[in-house]
């Protein structure tokens, strides 16, 4: 598996990509929909869900039979299909849900392709003593039903793929309805890359319309033995009360903190990298910031430089009037704050003509100085916004940054210098990422050490997914034997 992803391969990727596309805006050039891509009809997708289990627990029993070599051989071609078609499912990604960039995208992909651990990840344990040998393995649990959001949709059913294959399992995905074609697109990568090392033609599986309905079905059959949900707070909540077996990877919010020992003009630039990687799409992204006040216009004016547009109070009234709306909740009459889905994921240019205010496309963050009480504080905006509150001292900036973060024990980040503040905010915290000095996208091995996900599974607590997350342990006793000593 290689790791080591230089500066210059991400900036040779971004460069092609930027030339071929004129920047980000994507042509629709090309046709596609839940079934097929360009004409040809995508593998493994079924009208039924119900077709759709039968088809993954076939793929299911085939992958039960393959040697860990062969299991291998097939995650080798996946990640090969997977960088060199990484472009066409960033294009498509971006032309399907009208969310995020090409040229970030296409990162995501080749880091889901080098960085996702493969069968190498599932280590057997052995205990000896007195009474001979105790091994544990780590066994398939079955079919897993994965549920796979719109924000990074082909590189999580890849990057679940890849896991859970390793592990032995055979998967069912309900993916979001509003991803359906680049999900299924993902689908069909991983059954061609299954044919190509000689596996089955369905390996893993998918339906053309997934609902509420489908997911419900995948909840209830009994073949779909654990759930896999990575999304908001509302399908989370959905397969924890299940009754099954379940992995919730849910929202965050993450808060920074930058106090005065930082090296400010990094901060300035690794927070704006961080913030607007793919417009701010990925959970783990940097969404408020909290900075001591006597280095926050320092912070500000590193920011500017590093392509952000600062707008003023009366600005971000008008913007917040545009990005966040209002919706009645049915059962309670009770009215909140909700985002636009039509203003997630788009650039920060976009979102400035909105009120107004045009700029160039070296723009690609929206800042402004709120208060702690502010709704872009508070919301999971997952757009290039990025409210800045200013702090006395680090006793406020845990305060609220804690508070910020709702508990979720997502992810939280800090630049500083100071080993006692940055040990203090990771305690209070307790996210399940805490990224200091450095872009939010080091928490996933993206320029910081460990492996890659796009399953972080704070609630039910494996953390950063991987192949090992997806398995079962079995104890197989050998009594009074096997001791070699
Ligand atoms: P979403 O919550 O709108 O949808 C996720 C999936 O759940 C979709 O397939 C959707 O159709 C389905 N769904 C929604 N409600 C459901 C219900 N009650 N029962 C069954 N299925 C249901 O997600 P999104 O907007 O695409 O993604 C953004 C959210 O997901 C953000 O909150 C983000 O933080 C979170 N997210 C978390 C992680 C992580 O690893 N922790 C990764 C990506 C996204």
């Amino acid at each position: 598996m290689a790791i080591n992803w230089t500066e210059a391969q991400i900036e040779k990727v971004v460069a092609s990509v930027i030339n071929d596309l004129r920047g980000h805006t994507v042509q629709s050039e090309c046709r596609y929909d839940a079934k097929s891509y360009e004409g040809r009809t995508l593998v493994g997708v079924y009208e039924d869900m119900n077709d759709a289990i039968a088809a993954a627990n076939i793929g299911y029993k085939a992958v039960r039979a393959m040697s860990l070599e062969e299991r291998e051989r097939v995650i080798a071609n996946i990640r090969e299909l997977c960088r060199s078609e990484a472009r066409n499912m960033a294009v498509l990604g971006v032309s399907e849900t009208k969310m995020g960039r090409v040229d970030h995208k296409i990162a995501k992909h080749i880091l889901v392709a080098d960085k996702t651990p493969g069968t190498l990840d599932i280590t057997p344990t052995v205990k000896t003593g007195d009474y001979g040998l105790t091994l544990t393995e780590m066994a398939p649990f079955g079919v897993v039903g994965s549920i796979t959001p719109s924000t990074n949709p082909s590189e999580t059913v890849i990057c679940n793929s890849i896991g859970m294959i390793a592990a032995g399992n055979g998967v069912v995905f309900n993916p979001h309805p509003g991803a359906i074609a680049t999900s299924n697109y993902a689908v069909d990568l991983v059954n061609r890359a299954s044919r190509m090392a000689g596996g089955p033609d369905v390996l893993v599986a998918s339906v053309v319309k997934p609902t509420l309905e489908s997911a419900d079905i995948m909840y209830k059959h009994p073949s779909v033995r654990l759930l896999v949900c990575t999304g908001g707070p509302g399908v989370v909540k959905s397969v924890l009360s299940s009754g099954k077996k379940a992995i919730g990877a849910g929202a965050g919010n993450p808060p920074v903190i930058v106090d005065d020992t930082a090296d400010i003009r990094k901060a300035g630039k690794d927070i704006i990298d961080g913030c607007t990687f793919d417009n701010n799409l990925p959970c783990i992204a940097e969404k408020e910031v909290f900075v001591f006040e006597n280095v926050a216009d320092e912070l500000i004016s590193s920011m500017k430089e590093n392509g952000a547009y600062l707008i003023n109070a009366e600005e971000a009234e008008k913007l917040e009037a545009v990005v966040l709306v209002d919706k009645k909740n049915p059962k309670t009459g009770v009215i909140s704050k909700v985002i636009s889905r039509d203003c997630v994921g788009r650039d920060a240019k976009v979102l400035l003509e909105k009120i107004g205010i045009y700029v160039g496309d070296n723009i690609r963050c929206i800042i402004t100085e709120t208060d702690f009480n502010h709704n872009f504080v508070q919301h999971e905006l997952m757009m290039p916004i990025l409210p800045i509150v200013r702090v006395k001292n680090i006793d406020q900036a845990i305060d609220l940054a804690v508070k910020a973060e709702h508990g979720f024990r997502h992810t939280a980040h800090m630049h500083s210098k100071n080993i006692d503040n940055l040990t203090r905010f990771a305690r209070a915290v307790e996210t399940t990422i805490f990224v200091k000095n450095a872009p939010s996208y080091a928490g996933i091995g993206f320029g910081g050490e460990g492996h890659a996900t796009f399953t972080i599974a704070g609630p039910t607590g494996e953390g950063l997914t991987s192949a090992r997350s997806f398995t079962r342990a079995r104890r197989c006793v050998l009594s009074e034997s096997f001791r070699i000593i």
